[in-house]
Parts: C-alpha cells; structure tokens; sequence
C-alpha cells in the first residue's frame, strides 16, 4: 500500500509512524516543504534567551532518521502545491531545484499545519526588521536580529506573545506589547487576564491595548510602528496573532473545509473524500462539551491526531474522541492554565451555569513557601456536571488543571470531584486539594 504524508511533523510524523507500526507492507513517502522533520515548536522562544542553547535542540527526529531506522520515504523540500483525488496523486515542486513532481497514493494525509496570520497587507512587509515565529529558520533569524536590537515591539497578546515577551526580556531587550483587545489570551476571564497584565508590567514590559495596527514605517528597515493611537519606534518588529490552517493548496480538491480553512475530519480523521485523512493545526478538534468541530491549534492535540489518523490509514479503526480545551502557559513568574469553556462561550451557547471565583494556597499553609492560586471554575447550574476551570499562581497549577482536564474528558460532576483520590502530601498539597476545596464549598 502507498501511504503519502503531507507535512513533516507532529500530525504528519505521528501519522507515519502509526502506518510503520502496524503495515508491515507500508511504503510511506512524507513530502515536507521545509528542512526539518519532527520538531518542537513549542521550545523555541526559550531559545532565544539561551535556556535552550540551540534551535536544532528541539529536533526529536530527523529525516535521515527516519530513513534509516524505519525505512520511510522522508523527502525534504517538497511543497505540495495540489491534491488530486478523482486521479489519487499530489503533485508539487522541489523548492531548491524548482522541478516538478506528481505522487500516487492508495492512503493520503494532510498535516500541513499552520501559519502566522498577518495583520496587513502583503506589501505592508517589504521592510527587514520584520519577524513572525514559528519555524527553526524563522528562530536564528530572530536570533541574530536581536544581538543589535534594543527595542522589540510585539503585535498580539496570544501565549505565543506572552512566551516572546518573557524571552526576549530575559534576553535584555525592551519589549513593548501592541494589543488590538482590551486584554491578553482570549481564553482568560478579563479578572484573571489582569493578574498577567500586571506580572508584565511588574517584569517592566510596556503593554498596550486597544492598539490597532495601521503601519510599519523605515527606509529599508522597519524603525517605528504606527496605530490607531500613536507611533512607536521600534528596532525590530514580531507579529504574533495566531494562526490559519495551511490548507490554501488543498482548496480546489472538493474536500470539505470550515470557514477558516481547517479541514473537517471525522472521528477517525477522515475527510469527506475517502482515503484523504487529515491531522493537527490544518484539522478540525472536536470539543466534546461544545459537541461541535472547533479550532484550537495545539501541539498535543497534532500528536493525539495523527497517531489516530495513522491507525485507521493503516486499518486499524481507532476514534478521537475530542478535547476539552485544555492549555497551560507560562508567563515570567505565572503559570497559568485553562481546561472546558470559559464564560463567553457558555453565555454563546445557552448552557445554564454556576460560576465561583477562589483563592487558596498551592500547598498546606502551615508548610513553607505556599504560594497563592487563583481558581475560577464552571460546572452546570441543573446537574452540576464540570463545564471549565481557570488556575492562575505560581506553582502547582498544571497539577490541578490536569486533574480537572481528566474529570471533565469524563464528564463529571462536583460531588465526583470531591470523591477523587488524589495524592497528599503538605508540600505538594493540603488535605483537600483546591480544586476539591472549592467543589466541597458548594454543598
Ligand atoms: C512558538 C510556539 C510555541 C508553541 N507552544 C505550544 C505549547 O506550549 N503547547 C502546545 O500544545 N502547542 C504549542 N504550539 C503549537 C504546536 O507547535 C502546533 O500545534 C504543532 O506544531 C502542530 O503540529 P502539526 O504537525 O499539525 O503542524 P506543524 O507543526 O505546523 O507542521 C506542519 C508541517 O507541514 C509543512 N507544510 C506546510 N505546508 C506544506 C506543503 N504545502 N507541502 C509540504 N509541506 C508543508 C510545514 O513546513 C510543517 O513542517 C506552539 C507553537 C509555536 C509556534
């Protein structure tokens, strides 16, 4: 059997490697545009305070790699450019040689990812100076512009923003913040959005709002950014305002894709065109409490996608059963973590719920060091069933959201949550973890 990978990470990679697994008569080509395989995006802003020493450091796997080990067809360079159904092939060109290629497959998967939105328009970018973040490459660029830059200027307040904001202070430099809304991440309650506000501001970032970019402006390079509020000068530029399916190639192939440009898959990752699966920032996420296909780009969720995707490719029926819209991040000295829906989204879809907002200690208050968090948690004002959780503080937070990220994939209620047995020790804990704290107090 022929299995064609589109997109040489996460989704793609985890996807093929699922086919190796279990095909023993696999013959798996993967086509990246780019020249590295299987890497985490995720670790690169701390490369660019020197936590992480180099970029390639967060490759897991290259290509040669699995070449050699697993015997796949790992090409680099290759762009797709089309996908063909009624004739089963892809075809594309070699982004070094220009030639190029058309590939038949039996079994196709596209894991082509995301890109940087951009703010303005195309022409708006012909200044240097000016950076999105993704890639390795897009990383050493960065890397090296900022040797000789004193101030940095970031378009977006999304986790992406947050991490550069953190890094690049680390790294010396004066950031300010350019926020189009009233507040950071658009998955944070404004109350709970404000404590991070004020971790930045206390970190000595400028942070601004309701900055509606108009302009970047220099001769050659960019050296001020205009708003709708004012002008800054700037040495160098990033914009960091999410992120759109990379699916603009696959548009006029009759798959089936949302607004956005996500493509639309089924529990097992099919699309509408059989044998045409799709994984990870190019797909959609089924959000088992909204009960409907989502957008919610995210590394481990890619990974989760493409194992299943790659089992069925393989014949093995497997089903993603969905997220729950689970998030951490870390901001300066703040850990901060998301897991079911927030307020505006249950007020979006009529779901009747009781909301408290608490604050307690990470650990038993009599042990030394407890550090304050703040929870904010939802469940379902008719039968109490978990509906979202926000933890914000210093340490301890991925404990809890994760705890409660399980309890709400299992559609539990309050009472359930108190009856967890979970772990206990006043270090780590108190009697009664926060999150049961604050169910107990309901009853
Ligand atoms: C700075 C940063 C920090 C992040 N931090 C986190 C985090 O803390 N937690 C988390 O869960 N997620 C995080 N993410 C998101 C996470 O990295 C992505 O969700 C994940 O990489 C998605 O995997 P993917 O395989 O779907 O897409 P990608 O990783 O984008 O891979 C898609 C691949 O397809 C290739 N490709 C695209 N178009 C074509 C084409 N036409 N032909 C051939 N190849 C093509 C691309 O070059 C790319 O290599 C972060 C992302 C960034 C950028």
């Amino acid at each position: 059997m022929n299995y064609v990978v589109i997109g040489g990470d996460a989704a793609g990679m985890s996807a093929a490697m699922e086919i190796y697994r279990h095909d023993s008569e696999a013959h798996i080509i993967t086509l990246e545009k780019g020249f590295h395989y299987s890497y985490g995006q995720c670790g690169l802003p701390y490369v660019l305070d020197g936590r992480i020493e180099n970029a390639e450091d967060v490759v897991h796997k290259t290509a040669a790699q699995f070449k050699d080990k697993y015997g796949i067809d790992t090409r680099e360079g290759h762009c797709v450019t089309a996908v063909h159904p009624k004739e089963k092939t892809v075809s594309g060109f070699d982004v070094q040689t220009k030639e190029t290629f058309e590939i038949a497959y039996d079994r196709l998967i596209i894991a082509t990812g995301a890109s940087p939105k951009k703010v303005l328009k195309d022409e708006a970018y012909n200044l240097d100076g000016i950076y999105f973040f993704k890639t390795i490459p897009q990383t050493k660029q960065l890397q090296q512009a900022i040797n000789d830059a004193e101030v940095v200027t970031i378009i977006g307040g999304g986790y992406i923003a947050l991490e550069l904001a953190e890094t690049l202070t680390m790294a010396g430099k004066k950031v300010r913040m350019l926020i189009r809304s009233q507040q950071v991440v658009s998955f944070l309650e404004s109350d709970f959005a404000e404590m991070i506000h004020e971790e930045l501001r206390q970190k000595g970032v400028d942070v601004l709002f309701n900055e509606q970019l108009v302009s970047y402006d220099g001769n050659d390079h960019v050296s001020s950014v205009t708003t709708t509020t004012a002008t800054y000068d700037t040495d160098i530029v990033i914009e960091a305002v999410g992120v759109k399916p990379s699916t603009d190639f696959v548009k006029d192939s009759g798959i089936h894709m949302l607004k956005n440009g996500a493509i639309v898959v089924d529990s097992h990752m099919e699309t509408n065109i059989p044998s045409i699966y799709a994984a990870g920032d190019c797909a959609t996420h089924y959000h088992i409490i909204k009960g409907q296909n989502t957008y919610l780009p995210l590394g481990t969720t890619a990974n989760k996608q493409g194992r299943i995707a790659g089992l069925n490719m393989a014949s093995i029926p497997e089903q993603f059963k969905g997220i729950v819209g689970s998030a951490i991040l870390k901001c300066f000295d703040l850990e901060i973590g998301t897991t079911g829906l927030i307020e505006k989204e249950l007020k979006d879809l009529n779901i009747p719920y009781e909301v408290v907002t608490f604050e307690t200690g990470n650990h038993a208050g009599y042990y030394p060091n407890v550090e304050k968090l703040h929870l904010k948690m939802y469940w379902h004002k008719d039968d109490q069933q978990l509906l979202g959780l926000r933890v914000i503080g210093k340490k301890g937070v991925d404990k809890r959201i994760d705890v409660f990220a399980t309890a709400l994939y299992h559609a539990s209620t309050l009472r359930q949550l108190i009856d967890l047995d979970l772990s206990y020790a006043p270090p780590f804990n108190s009697v009664w973890d926060p999150i049961q704290q604050l169910a107990k107090r309901q009853f």
